[in-house]
């Protein structure tokens, strides 16, 4: 029977752990988070064939565990949890697989996934695309960053959590897939918002211009899955006053490691650095972090913030 030890179970992580459980597979999971009633909701969904463990700390854990896959904030977070005195490394057994699927920096991916090599364990960067509703439905894409061996033994626990896996490459290349694409994903909703209020302002129905733009040559994953404004698209964030689905506070985030990741390659990011601005002036001005990313149409259509 395989055990898994899964740290972190937040927006996402406590999805994913559950969809582990609900996949029957006869997992046995030892899950930790630091704020204890996490760790409720996933121990409450275990199944005659899986069992839930909570515990205490890393340590517990890990202990024992065949794999270990974590779902934290930030870098220094998935540093603290795997190198610190009592983390994963000094904790999981000799041939235990370890996969986080947190978006970090990708010189943090590769620091730790050397120190995890350096003791003969497999690593993997595994950031997700996909969402909170992707992390509930079981469909999230993964950006895999690993040696081959590693992506293989993952692969099993990667299919159950999400629909698409993808080998970007070695350690590190999966975080910095991710965070090309979602600098991409900044600019073409600023791009998208930015066109839906000056047509509006010029007399245009928001609903008729996106699908003119969808049908022509703007078209875009943002006008086709996400339209940022309120009330074209139903069941987008836009239609449920920007509640839910990718927060500001997460898109700055990782806007910040495109530019870090930008200033290690010397690399020109004009665009990803005007989509990072406006964003931060977003959350800043209009106390917007907490919000889905689409409410971005705020700037360009102040007056739907009075609504
Ligand atoms: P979250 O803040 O809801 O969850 C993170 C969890 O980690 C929290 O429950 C926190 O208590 C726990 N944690 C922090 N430090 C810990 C420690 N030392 N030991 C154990 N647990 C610890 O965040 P989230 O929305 O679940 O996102 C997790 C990661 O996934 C982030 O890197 C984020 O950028 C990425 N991501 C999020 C989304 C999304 O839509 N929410 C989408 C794609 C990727």
């Amino acid at each position: 029977m395989t055990s898994i030890g899964f740290i972190g179970l937040g927006n996402m992580g406590g999805h994913m752990a559950r969809n582990l459980l609900a996949a029957d597979a006869g997992y046995q999971m030892r899950v930790f988070d630091v704020v204890e009633s996490l760790m409720e909701s996933v121990t409450s969904a275990s199944t005659s064939t899986t069992m839930v463990t909570a515990t205490q700390s890393i340590a517990d854990a890990v202990a024992g565990v065949d794999v270990v896959i974590s779902m934290l904030p930030a870098g220094k977070h998935v540093k603290e949890v795997y190198l610190g005195a009592g983390g994963v490394l000094d904790n999981a057994g000799v041939d235990t697989l370890l996969i986080d699927c947190s978006t970090i920096d990708p010189t943090t991916a590769r620091e730790v996934s050397a120190a995890a090599k350096d003791k003969g364990l497999d690593m993997l960067d595994a950031p997700v695309s996909g969402g909170t509703a992707g992390a509930e439905s079981g469909t999230l894409t993964f950006i895999v960053g690993a040696d081959p061996q590693g992506l293989e033994r993952a692969r099993p626990y990667l299919e159950v959590m999400g629909a698409n896996v993808f080998h970007a490459g070695s350690s590190g290349a999966g975080q910095v897939a991710k965070i090309c694409n979602n600098m991409l994903l900044a600019v073409h909703m600023a791009g998208t918002a930015e066109a839906l209020g000056l047509g509006v302002e010029n007399g245009l129905d928001p609903a008729t211009l996106s699908e003119i733009m969808k049908q022509s040559s703007g078209g875009n994953w943002s006008l086709n899955v996400y339209n940022p404004y309120p009330g074209v698209m139903q069941g987008a964030p836009a239609s449920r006053a920007y509640q839910g689905g990718f927060l500001v506070d997460l898109m700055t985030k990782d806007l910040d490691l495109a530019m870090a990741t930008a200033e290690g390659s010397r690399s020109s990011v004009p665009l990803g650095a005007l989509a990072k601005n406006l964003y931060r002036i977003h959350q800043q001005h209009n106390d917007a972090g907490r919000l889905d990313f689409s409410s971005i149409q705020w700037l360009y259509s102040p007056d739907l913030k009075e609504r």
